[in-house]
């Protein structure tokens, strides 16, 4: 069998959209259930929107969220980027020979010619298209220089020679067969005069060098698809399978756009999401597996496939999202949960390290109502505050003067219990109460206003063992 090798392909001229990594996570989860290779092509031949940040992006979006690529250009290095090793990532740009050696297969075979069109040239054909329609759409390139033999030592471009019938046609792997008539398609730019590919051109000559044998994107490419199968037609190469991904829709079912919500993988992450909750959502919107909606990223390898991907666009509900969000941090080690929250607890002024072993023992307790580390962070302030910041409501209304005897005395019945534990303080609180004849919740909601300076916490026998004695005692006793 042959080694299934899949591309994912970013044009570098801003920050990774969540539907990009959609694209990603699906070719990630193919080549790493088959165990084939994901290759990580930065298509950044438009200079002018092209960026070194917009390429960090990509790498720090594809990074966080664990997608590892594999293999990269043996002249490692070039180019100025400190991530790029043997794993990668190729740049279009450094690979412009390669397209030149292309355009002249494809000239030699005529499948592509010389167009000496100038700019007014053009204009004026759209003119006339305009004056005979009435409108500027359908306009095609009318194939001026087609059957032009000169050879003129003046600007040109290179465009692909598409034939005049017939069509042109492929079977989606999510979208089934889609047929065009080639009389439809323009006679694309493949290269411009300067020797820079454009799209159609350098993506069909990667994906043929680079042995991809199932093209997976958005299916804003579908028009696209036609000229380059025609690529490879004219170079009798085989053709690779084709995926094209419907793009995420807003709820109203417009695309997705930052009007709806956030787009960018890094703002999630600067929200507090866990990395395997966006994973999680992102395969979810779009593919399904029966009706589970929770999955390790180890599940999503075992049981991704392209059969089960919606034809249709999937609606981003942001709900959805962070209930998926907040079970994936519930299925977080305490260990793992402490490290990924301690930053978030530096953004609010709190120097905690991941490895302290009372922000393992809080993490846990704050978990289960908490969406993002934003939440756990917030949730876990008062361990790590001295004193704890008060609800000013709670503290008038629940520590009364009333409130302050049963906290003293509180304070002195937990003093000696051993070992400073939720059961040995529960049963030496309840034998306190029943003797003084009180409920506990008399006692409960000031203690834990006291211990937290909120009116909602976990368990208060769990937050004084985390506190710990000493703390427990200087903030029942304040
Ligand atoms: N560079 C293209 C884009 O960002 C990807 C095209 C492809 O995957 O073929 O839309």
């Amino acid at each position: 069998m042959t080694e299934v090798r899949v591309r994912f392909a970013p044009s570098p001229t801003g920050y990774l959209h969540i539907g990009g990594a959609r694209t990603a996570l699906y070719n990630w989860l193919w080549a790493r259930k088959l165990g084939g290779k994901l290759i990580l092509r930065i298509e950044d031949t438009d200079r002018e929107r092209s960026t070194e940040q917009s390429v960090r992006a990509i790498f720090d979006s594809l990074t966080w969220l664990g997608l590892d690529w594999d293999e990269g250009p043996v002249e490692s290095s070039a180019g100025g980027c400190a991530s790029r090793g043997k794993s990668g990532p190729y740049f279009q740009t450094e690979r412009l020979p390669v397209y030149n050696d292309y355009v002249a297969r494809l000239i030699g075979k005529g499948a592509a010619y010389r167009c000496y069109c100038t700019k007014e040239d053009l204009d004026r054909a759209r003119a006339e298209h305009k004056q005979k329609t009435g409108n500027e759409q359908g306009f095609r390139y009318p194939g001026t220089c087609r059957e032009r033999t000169d050879q003129p030592d003046l600007k040109h471009v290179i465009r692909l020679k598409v034939p005049r019938s017939g069509a042109t046609s492929w079977v989606d792997r999510i979208k089934g067969r889609i047929e065009m008539q080639n009389e439809s398609l323009q006679d694309a730019v493949l290269m411009r005069g300067d020797g820079i590919p454009l799209y159609n051109l350098g993506a069909a000559v990667d994906d043929i060098t680079m042995g991809i044998t199932l093209v997976a994107r958005g299916d804003d490419h579908v028009i696209n698809t036609p000229q380059q199968i025609l690529i490879y037609q004219a170079l009798g190469v085989p053709l690779p399978d084709f995926a094209h991904l419907p793009m995420i829709l807003a709820p109203s079912g417009e695309k997705l756009s930052k009007r709806h919500a956030a787009v960018s993988v890094m703002d999630y992450k600067e929200q507090g999401y866990l990395p395997d909750g966006v994973l999680n959502y992102l395969a979810r919107l779009g593919w399904s597996h029966g009706d589970q909606e929770i999955f390790t990223r180890a599940e999503l390898i075992e049981k991704f496939n392209w059969e089960h991907v919606g034809e249709t666009g999937a609606r981003f509900d942001i709900k959805k999202f962070q209930y998926v969000q907040a079970n994936q941090l519930r299925m977080l080690p305490p260990e793992t949960l402490a490290s990924e929250v301690a930053p978030f607890l530096l953004k609010r002024g709190l120097t905690v390290a991941g490895s302290d072993p009372q922000l393992i023992a809080a993490a846990p307790l704050v978990a289960p109502r908490a969406t993002t580390f934003i939440d756990a962070a917030d949730a876990l302030d008062y361990f790590f505050r001295e004193p704890p910041v008060f609800d000013e409501k709670a503290k008038a209304k629940l520590l009364t003067a009333e409130a302050r005897v049963q906290l003293t005395d509180l304070a002195t019945v937990i003093e000696n219990v051993t070992p400073f534990a939720r059961e040995a303080l529960e049963a030496a609180v309840k034998a306190w109460l029943e003797a003084k004849g009180l409920e506990l919740k008399t006692v409960a909601q000031p203690a834990r206003v006291a211990l937290t300076g909120r009116a909602a916490s976990p368990g208060l026998f769990e937050v004084m063992e985390v506190l710990g004695r000493e703390r427990s005692l200087r903030r029942l006793r304040a």
